[in-house]
Formats: structure tokens, sequence, C-alpha cells
């Protein structure tokens, strides 16, 4: 018995040995790549005990395989502005992973784009799509270009540039982006004109996102905001808890806030503050989802003009501050690394119950570490957001089938992934002995699947 405990004991230290040296050949071969340092250092941590229980994927070397990326392709986007001078920006995609189907990840337009950001996007898409259950790889891309202030033949100018060089790289079969922050119904449109010039061929299926009269689906639009929600509710259900008569905060105003919002207001919550990268608003009779629709998807405004039509709401400048704001249930749907440690301890103090991660990785380390040991319920985003990502696998499928879903349909299997997806996440952290750490879950199930199909494709 005691030789047992210590072959355990000893695979347990190679396992923690293998991983930080992973770990450091990550940093010296990605330097200053903070973001995507990070998001492979809180997967590595996760899956030590998934390497002591088998380790062929240690002799296989596949987690080493999976940190480096297929291919990482970055390209000049030169543009002409409204005044006729000639811009230039960076455009990015990076193709991390292709086991278990084609590269499948959004595009982001913001001028915080970098190789850093791009690679840890594509990163936990890995993970993120394996988990749908979908036949989708992993990718991400996107470019240092500014939307806000530019005129729409600007906006489409730009994406002609970026996708003639991006289409020599995609296609229905390969690769298939997608919008994400910067990136929306008018991009995508834009894109997918230009695809189509450059090809001479309607393949529909090449991006997803589209318009409803060119080949999106339905329910597309509300799927990671709606996805989101669904997974939470799901995690308090466990709990005897659930969204009727809490209150939220959602930081953001974009796609993912926008159907997040919606969703936990027609599940009975009352949702009190919401921001922008200008600062938040605070507005504690229950935020007027219509005006911000209009403010933000009609008139592209900022979001301390809802004020003006909302005389006892309060704006405050800078986003972290939207944090301090008592609340049940906390959904970040902006950016990374929107909530630290000291954002976390306030949201604990203030009795926070439950955090779902709309946006990717909004939450620092040290901030999940901090709410996994208050016990504070924490839907990790690599599951909770997975549902965009899945209705455009279902907006892939509906393309190579040509058909059209209906919006009931669409959502009801939405619904019934992001259940699968819990169900999987909640199953893996149990069996791994940390039946609260959906992080660990998350990480873990959307592994597996793809080191196992890595492994059977043979060393590539
Ligand atoms: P949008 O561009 O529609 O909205 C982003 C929102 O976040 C805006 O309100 C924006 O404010 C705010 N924001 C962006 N950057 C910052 C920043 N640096 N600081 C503070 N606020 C910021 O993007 P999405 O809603 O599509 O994406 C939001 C998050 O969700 C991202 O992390 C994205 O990767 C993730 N996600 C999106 C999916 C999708 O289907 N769209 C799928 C899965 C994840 P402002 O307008 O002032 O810039």
């Amino acid at each position: 018995m005691k030789a047992l405990e210590e072959v355990k004991a000893t695979q347990a230290e190679r396992a923690q040995d293998y991983v930080k040296s992973l770990y450091e050949q990550v940093v010296e071969r990605n330097p200053n790549e903070v973001e995507f340092q990070q998001a492979v250092k809180e997967v590595l941590d996760s899956l030590i005990p998934v390497l002591v229980k088998n380790p062929t994927y240690i002799k296989q070397a596949v987690v080493e395989r999976i940190i480096e990326p297929e291919r990482l392709i970055s390209f000049r986007v030169p543009w002409v502005d409204d005044e006729g001078n000639v811009k230039v920006n960076r455009g990015f995609r990076v193709q991390f992973n292709s086991a278990i189907g084609p590269y499948k990840g959004g595009l982001r337009f913001h001028p915080s784009v970098n190789a850093s950001i791009i690679k840890f996007l594509g990163f936990e898409q890995i993970f993120k799509n394996s988990l749908t259950g979908q036949p989708i790889g992993a990718g991400k891309g996107g470019s240092d270009f500014d939307p806000k202030g530019k005129s729409d033949m600007e906006i489409m100018r730009f994406c002609q540039s970026f996708m003639t060089e991006l289409s020599k790289h995609i296609g229905p079969d390969t690769d298939v982006p997608a919008g994400d922050i910067g990136v929306g119904a008018r991009e995508i449109g834009y894109l997918f004109g230009q695809y189509k010039k450059l090809k001479g061929a309607y393949e529909a299926g090449v991006l997803t996102g589209k318009g409803l009269g060119y080949g999106g689906s339905l329910g597309r639009k509300e799927a990671t905001g709606y996805g989101t929600v669904y997974f939470v509710e799901e995690m308090l259900k466990d709990k005897g808890l659930s969204f009727k008569d809490s209150t939220v905060v959602v930081s953001g105003s974009g796609n993912v806030s926008i159907y997040a919002m919606e969703k936990a207001m027609e599940l009975g919550a009352k949702v009190i503050a919401c921001s922008d990268s200008s600062g938040y608003v605070f507005d504690p009779n229950g935020i007027d989802l219509d005006l911000v629709k209009r403010l933000k998807e009609e008139e592209n405004k900022r979001i301390y003009e809802y004020v003006k039509e909302r005389p006892k709401a309060r704006f405050e400048v800078g986003c972290a501050g939207i944090w301090s704001i008592p609340c049940d249930i906390a959904l970040p749907c902006a950016t990374q690394n929107e909530i630290d440690q000291e954002a976390a301890e306030t949201l604990i103090s203030n009795g926070i119950k439950a955090i779902g991660e709309g946006a990717n990785m909004p939450s620092s380390q040290e901030a999940i570490d901090t709410f996994l040991e208050n016990k504070v319920l924490f839907a990790p985003a690599k599951a909770a957001n997975a549902g965009g990502v899945a209705v455009s696998a279902l907006e892939m499928a509906q393309n190579s089938s040509r058909v059209a879903w209906t919006k009931e349909e669409v959502n009801e299997k939405l619904q019934s992934i992001m259940k699968d997806i819990y169900r999987k996440t909640t199953e893996a952290s149990e069996e791994y002995g940390e039946s609260e750490n959906l992080v660990l879950g998350a990480n873990i199930a959307g592994f597996v699947k793809v080191a196992d199909a890595m492994i059977e494709q043979g060393v590539i």
C-alpha cells in the first residue's frame, strides 16, 4: 500500500516538474507575450491530475504540441482613409489546432491587438470549441485597427484589404473566422463580400455571424450572451439558486453584454449596471435594455449618453469601479483581465454569489484563485461563453446542408449544448477530485478530446 502511495507521489511530482518546464519553455519562446503566457499557465496547472493519470500524454508530448500553434500568420493591411491618406495596420490569424475540425474562432479589431492577444484567444479556443461537442478546431485573428470614429467607407476599405490577404488562408473546410470585439454584422458583411469577389464562388460557410439574408443563422447574435446565462443558470440550480430576483452587474455593452442582460432579465434578474470602455452606468431601477440597444446597436454612441435619458441613473468614468457595486451575480462581458484581485475581493466583501465569464479571460489568475478560495460559484469563460462558437458551428451546418433553422430550433440546440458543457465540466472536475472547481473541469474536459484525437492522428 505504502509503495503505491509512493509511486503516486512520484508520478505527481513528475507531472508537476513536466508542467513547470513546459511553462518555462513557453515564457522563453514567447517573451513579452503576457496574455498568452497567462492563458497557458492556467491550463497547464489544471492538467497536472490528467497527466498523472495518463502518462501517455507526456510520452506523446501532447501538451507540448498543443501549446505551439500550428501556424501564425501576420500580414500588412494597407488602406486609404476618407482624406486620401494611406494607413497601414497589422493583421493576424493564428491557426492553433485542427485536430477535431477546421480552425474556428473570431476576428478582433481593437488597437490593443498583437500576437500575444491573438495567441491567448486562439489557445483558449481549442478547449472551448472542444467542449461544444461540435467538429471545430481552433483559430483566432484580428488587427490593431481601431474602428472607433471611422466612417462606414473607411471600415469597408479596411475590411476589403484585410480579407484580400486573409482569403489566402481560410475556407469553409480549412478555417472559418467570425466576429469578436469590433467585428460585428457590418464588418462580417464587408469581409464576406470581398472573399466572394476574390474566390468567384459563393462559399457561405467561410465566415459565421453573417447577415440573415445571406446565410447567417437565426440566434447567432444572441448566442454568446444567452449561452453564458444558460450556463450560469445550471450552475446556480445545482446550489438551489437562480437568476430570479437576483441583482446582476454586466460589464460591457457590446454583443455579448447586451444578450447576457436580455436573458438574465428574462429569467427574472434585475440588471443594475453595464459599461463601455469610457465608464459605467449604474441604474438602481434596472437597466433599460431598449435604450442600451438603441444607443449601441443603432446609434453607435457612448454609454454615458444613457444617463441623459434616465435621470435616476449615474455615470462614472473608468471601467474598474463597476465591480464595487454590490450584486448577487457578476457577468464580466467586456474584455480580458477586467477583474483583478482587488475587484474580486471587493465583489466578495459585497456578498457576490456567482461569476459568469462572458468575455474571454476577464478575470486575472489571482482573481480566479480568490473566487475559488472563497467558494464563489465561478463559471469560466471557456465553458460559459462557448455558446457563440457553438451556434457558429450550427451556422456552418446549415450552410453546408443549405437549410435554415428557426430561432426556436437554434435556441433549443444552444440550451442543450450549454447544459451538456455544464455536465462535462462538472463531471471532469468531480473525476479529478475538485468538484467545485469548474476551471479545472473545463480545461480537462476540453483537453482530453483534442489530446486523444491528436494521438490517434499521429505525430504531425
Ligand atoms: P463588442 O465589440 O461587441 O463589445 C465589447 C464591449 O466591451 C464594448 O462595450 C466595449 O466598449 C467593451 N470593451 C472592449 N475593450 C475594452 C477595454 N479594453 N476596456 C473596457 N471595455 C472594453 O465585443 P463582444 O461583445 O463580441 O466581445 C466581448 C468579449 O466577449 C470579448 O472578450 C470577446 O472575446 C468575448 N467573446 C465574444 C464572442 C462573440 O460571439 N462575440 C464569443 C465568445 C467570447 P467600447 O465600445 O467602448 O470599446
